[in-house]
């Protein structure tokens, strides 16, 4: 997958960049980061990509000139066509449907915010899509197009050494996951459930299912509204909420 960011804080990207999984996929050429600063395009010697709000109020907008330069250089370098996306708190709320959604696409080019956002002709001539984190509001795009990043490379094929992590995960069924456990069994008098210790691979898996929807029933009910839930699934949870109640 081909990416790019266009960010006045490159740097920033070397937390990304630097360690972990996406680095791991960036250096196995499984994905491919580019970070363009928009001051890199000012027509200024100060390099400002800022500016004030027309009609006044507090803090500095991103203005369009820059931005615009930066977003279509950047799509030169792409292999195909580009989804450019806008953090932005006013955005579709980011989840897991929308990382697989993004990990379906070839090239993704994010542009992250500062000041008080960025001028809104930029917003609706260069952006397809604008995704927040969630309903707050950062001091800029930078971290929340990293996370977006993080979720998105461990889904495309070839990152993660066990493909199947990406399948009994929370969310992927739409439920929470299940609670794991390892080395020791007895941990200051807290043992392992029995059922993991059998080598019973089929309660193995119907115990999982079963804390899976029961954790899902209480701790994020919302993802089961409008979920019909099969004959099994319903007996398993039951069971499971039973057992937690007891
Ligand atoms: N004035 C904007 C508003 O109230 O909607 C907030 C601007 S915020 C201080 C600066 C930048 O941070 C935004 O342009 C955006 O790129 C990023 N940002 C802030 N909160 C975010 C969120 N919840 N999700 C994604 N990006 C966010």
């Amino acid at each position: 997958m081909w990416t790019a960011v266009v960010s006045i804080f490159p740097e920033m990207f070397h937390a990304l960049t630097g360690d972990g999984v996406v680095a791991r996929a960036i250096a196995g050429g499984n994905m491919s980061l580019r970070v363009i600063n928009p001051r890199d395009f000012a027509a200024d010697r100060r390099r400002s990509v800022d500016d004030h709000s027309y009609g006044g109020g507090p803090g500095m907008v991103m203005t369009a000139p820059a931005l615009t330069d930066a977003v279509r250089e950047a799509r030169k370098s792409a292999p195909g066509p580009v989804t450019t996306v806008y953090m932005s708190p006013q955005g579709r709320r980011f989840d897991q449907a929308a990382a697989a959604e993004l990990a379906g696409l070839d090239n993704l080019l994010f542009v992250a915010g500062r000041y008080e956002g960025v001028d809104e002709r930029f917003v609706e001539r260069e952006v397809d899509m604008e995704l927040s984190l969630g309903d707050f509001v950062l001091t800029g795009g930078e971290l929340a197009v990293m996370v977006v990043l993080d979720a998105v490379a461990r889904l495309l094929p070839g990152t993660l050494g066990n493909p199947a992590s990406t399948e009994c995960e929370s969310f992927a069924d739409n439920l929470l996951d299940y609670p794991h456990y390892s080395r020791p069994p007895e941990y200051r008098g807290a043992e392992v459930p029995s059922v993991l210790l059998s080598g019973d691979h089929a309660a193995i898996a119907r115990w999982r299912r079963g804390q899976a929807l029961a954790r899902t029933w209480r701790r994020r009910p919302d993802l089961l509204v409008n979920r019909v839930l099969s004959a099994e699934d319903r007996d398993l949870l039951r069971q499971h909420l039973l057992q937690a109640a007891e």
